[in-house]
């Protein structure tokens, strides 16, 4: 059973610009290509789990998020594939674990829709849900959990880690980008720390998480 590196997209891959939407804007964040390469040559698979409620709330099309994630792939150097799959869920609403239903898969590049048996899209998907982990162990698996690692920088995408049986990741901290009205919640990471057993810490750079896990 190989391990598996979970990374959020907005804020971890790529600079978050709040709903990004433009390709000529996407940079990559310092040392992620290392970061990814230092996982890949530990045999671990790669995937992005990223939610966009932008598109269910109509803020961004899913051409926005096609062109931005293409344009990604692009900066992502690592050969032959930095990344295995990318996950992503389109709803603006959370809803509780445990309503996972059936899902019509429609392949749209390397992403994913989640559909449910109504024909909905199905929420399970969203972070803090573990949805989209689930999917990739449906469809790469069976992926070794408890030897996984996920990275984020809110603590929804920790708790989707936590909720799959991940029980070692990191909050990437970053410095507010124009346009981005999200800061690290301290109080509810710890919160989130001393509630939940396992190793997460606070990172400021992809270096701490290499010298780590060296
Ligand atoms: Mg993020």
């Amino acid at each position: 059973m190989k391990p598996a590196l979970f990374l959020d997209r907005d804020g971890i891959i790529i600079h978050d610009h709040g709903y990004n939407k433009n390709p000529e804007e996407v940079r990559l964040i310092d040392n992620i290509q290392s970061l990814i390469s230092f996982f890949r040559n530990q045999d671990f698979l790669v995937f992005i789990i990223t939610n966009q409620s932008g598109i269910g709330r109509t803020w961004i099309s899913l051409d926005d998020y096609y062109q931005v994630s293409k344009r990604m792939l692009e900066l992502l150097t690592f050969k032959p594939q930095a990344i295995d799959h990318i996950f992503f869920a389109p709803y603006f609403e959370a809803s509780p674990i445990g309503s996972d239903l059936a899902k019509t898969n429609l392949e749209f590049y390397h992403s994913e829709w989640g559909v449910n048996q109504s024909g909905q899209w199905s929420t399970s998907w969203r972070k803090p849900n573990p949805g989209m982990l689930l999917e990739a162990n449906n469809k790469y698996g069976p992926i070794n959990f408890s030897n996984s690692v996920i990275i984020g920088d809110r603590v929804t995408d920790l708790l989707a880690g936590y909720h799959a049986g991940i029980r070692k990741g990191y909050l990437k901290i970053n410095s507010p980008e124009p346009g981005q009205n999200h800061v690290i919640d301290l109080e509810e990471f710890n919160h989130f720390k001393n509630k939940h057993e396992g190793q997460f810490e606070l990172v400021h750079s992809y270096n701490d998480i290499v010298c780590e896990n060296n």
